[in-house]
């Protein structure tokens, strides 16, 4: 008996696999399965056209045999075999890709299916096995063939015994090491939840026995009972009909597929010709995953190629701001790489991902306008992410995602999008007001508001502190800019009352003046307010770092030795009563104009939520004066 060599390329790549580390060994399975498929597939599309085959549909299976005792794990297939040449070819060399050689040599078109053109899938055996045997049949031939290695060292070819066609590939099992132990790929339960995972879908039956004991009346047990049993449900979900399935099936198969308690908000189920074909089912979940918004999260869709599973998490697919998105894609037009789970990052996968995105956007869009409640349930779960998804990609993914921004506003106490506010501004309405807080009812309070809602404009509040980021990256809705109610030129008043402040502020200019070196680079500037109703004082800024944002950048870690800073601007509302005292003081004591300045300068900043830099001071001088 001649022991042969494998190619070099071969021998490179089983050596990986022998001494491989990688974490799903399990995938050996799923790969012998999908061989033992595609041989299958071989010889039923042979049967269709010769009835010689003497097959039918249903005669047509794979076996799975756990044969303790020897520690060997066996799959059976009755597909087309290989003949001597065949097995030479085809098991001594990687780069030979047997299923897809016939695919194009007998353009079968896609109706075989034939799943593979991947060349490497057989190999991983040795991450579980130590010595493979082959004993294979091909249709055709009298003489059936045993093929066996041990690994690197080489194969041999040696004749042997088999009834029928097909082929038997016995593994026997590596010891069990202290990290590894392989004679858990002998149990029955493995065996089965493997199928499950890998190969569910698998349209030819895949068989194993199982051992069920009955129990006696007392729970004691008895007999023990052998049946062969059909693991995988053959049929995906996601290649029937629609039309043939009720909200119930996708909701159970939900649910145990994804683990996932609560039934989906929503789910999506297309079908795609075009540049890329695919089926896709898709789920929103109607909870907010406890992980969700830790770092152990993943993002992913499930990836099969032709109904055979090769990845369980594509994060290709999907992008950030839909992570929340759970389900799967089954393509046959995806080429993959050697380990069969990094994908090539190649263009079909970019076209996908980006009709997905295209779906769940308008599936969003259509949960808002039917079913609100719903739409905004899921908003208060995910929608985090879609501010986050603008601010972060600088504005790139904002036309998918303006459309499902939703924010509280002084309209009513329900959510609204910016759809809707446009739909509601006055004609004379030049901005998209916004006041940032942490609380709705801290915005309500806010003085810089009172003008804005005293001229009846809605104002969105801001509650989340990537808002205002998001909204800068924004710049504008449908073409009407945002504006914060803080922000030093809001443009608000009729040109008289512009002439009458101008005229009061000249007339007070050197207090401003005075009030402003009191306060020294804590402020750009100290001015009379156009905002300003009931409140005496506020504090606004100009420029592109707002009093929000200064406030977010600053509590940030990374960043406490290098604070940001806004241009702030001190505002005075001069019909209040204390505008006048302030005056007074100006021409008959500076001492305390100065203590009041800094009262008025400290209130403002309380008022916004920023904390203030001496509170004994500020409490000190309040004492002061209430001596
Ligand atoms: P791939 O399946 O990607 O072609 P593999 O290394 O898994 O690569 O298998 C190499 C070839 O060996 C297959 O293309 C096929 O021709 C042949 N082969 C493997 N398993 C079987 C089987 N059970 N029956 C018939 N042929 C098989």
């Amino acid at each position: 008996m001649e022991q042969k060599q494998f190619k070099s390329e071969s021998k490179r790549l089983l050596e990986m696999m022998i001494n491989s580390i990688y974490t799903h060994k399990e995938i050996f399975l799923r790969e012998i399965i999908s061989n033992a498929s595609d041989a299958i597939d071989k010889l039923y599309f042979k049967s269709l056209t010769d009835t010689s085959v003497g097959m039918n549909k249903e005669d047509f299976e794979i076996l799975i045999e756990a044969d303790k005792e020897n520690r060997r794990l066996i799959i059976r297939d009755n597909g087309i075999g290989m003949t001597k040449d065949e097995l030479e070819n085809n098991l001594g060399t990687i780069a030979q890709s047997g299923s897809l050689a016939f695919k194009t040599s007998n353009e079968l078109g896609d109706d075989s299916q034939i799943i593979g053109q991947f060349g490497v899938g057989f190999y991983s055996a040795f991450m579980v096995a130590k010595e493979v045997t082959v004993r294979t049949k091909a249709y055709g031939s009298e003489q059936a063939y045993e093929w066996k290695s041990e690994g690197v060292e080489g194969y041999t070819i040696d004749e042997c015994d088999k009834e029928s066609v097909g082929t038997e590939i016995i593994l026997s099992l590596k010891e069990d090491t202290d990290d590894e132990k392989y004679t858990k790929y002998l149990d029955q339960y493995q065996i089965q939840s493997l199928v499950k995972k890998y190969s569910d879908y698998i349209r030819f039956p895949i068989k194993t026995e199982v051992e069920h004991t009955h129990y006696d009346e007392e729970g004691n047990p008895g007999e023990v009972h052998k049946e062969i049993k059909v693991i995988n449900s053959m049929l995906p979900l996601w290649k029937k009909n629609k039309s043939e399935l009720t909200d119930e099936d996708y909701t159970t198969f939900y649910t145990d597929k994804f683990g996932d308690f609560y039934p989906p908000a929503a789910h999506i189920h297309t079908h795609t010709e075009g540049s890329a074909t695919f089926d896709a089912l898709l789920f929103i979940p109607s909870k907010t995953p406890f992980d969700y918004y830790s770092k152990d999260f993943e993002k992913g869709l499930q990836l099969y190629s032709s109904g055979v599973m090769i990845m369980e998490r594509c994060a290709d697919l999907i992008p950030d701001y839909f992570s929340f998105v759970r389900g799967l894609v089954d393509s046959e037009d995806l080429s993959l790489n050697i380990s069969r789970e990094l994908l090539q990052h190649d263009r079909q996968l970019k076209i996908i991902a980006k009709t997905l995105e295209k779906s769940i956007k308008s599936e969003l869009v259509k949960m808002m306008k039917n079913d609100r409640e719903k739409y905004e349930e899921f908003y208060s779960n995910f929608g985090l992410q879609f501010k986050f998804g603008i601010y972060q990609s600088y504005g790139a993914n904002r036309d998918i995602l303006k459309d499902l921004l939703m924010f509280n506003s002084s309209f009513s106490d329900k959510k609204t999008t910016l759809d809707e506010y446009v739909s509601r501004m006055k004609e004379d309405q030049e901005y998209i007001f916004y006041a940032c807080g942490d609380s709705v009812k801290r915005i309500e309070s806010l003085p810089q508001t009172e003008l804005v809602k005293d001229k009846g404009y809605e104002i969105l509040y801001f509650t989340d502190e990537v808002d205002e980021f998001a909204i800068k990256v924004l710049i504008d809705y449908n073409g009407k800019k945002f504006k914060s109610v803080s922000d030093n030129d809001l443009n608000l008043e009729t040109t008289e009352e512009k002439e009458e402040s101008k005229k009061q502020a000249e007339e007070s200019q050197d207090m401003f003046t005075f009030m402003k070196e009191t306060l020294g680079d804590k402020v750009n500037e100290v001015k009379l307010s156009s905002r300003l109703k009931n409140a005496p004082v506020c504090l606004s800024s100009s420029g592109a770092l707002s009093l929000d944002m200064e406030k977010v950048l600053n509590a940030m870690p990374q960043n406490s030795d290098k604070q940001v800073k806004a241009q702030k601007a001190l505002e005075l509302n001069g019909s209040h009563p204390i505008f006048a005292k302030l005056k007074a003081l100006y021409e008959s004591d500076k001492d305390m104009l100065a203590k009041y300045t800094k009262l008025l300068y400290s209130q403002a900043l309380l008022i916004e939520g920023i904390s203030i830099e001496d509170p004994v001071e500020l409490s000190n001088m309040i004492c002061d004066l209430m001596v």
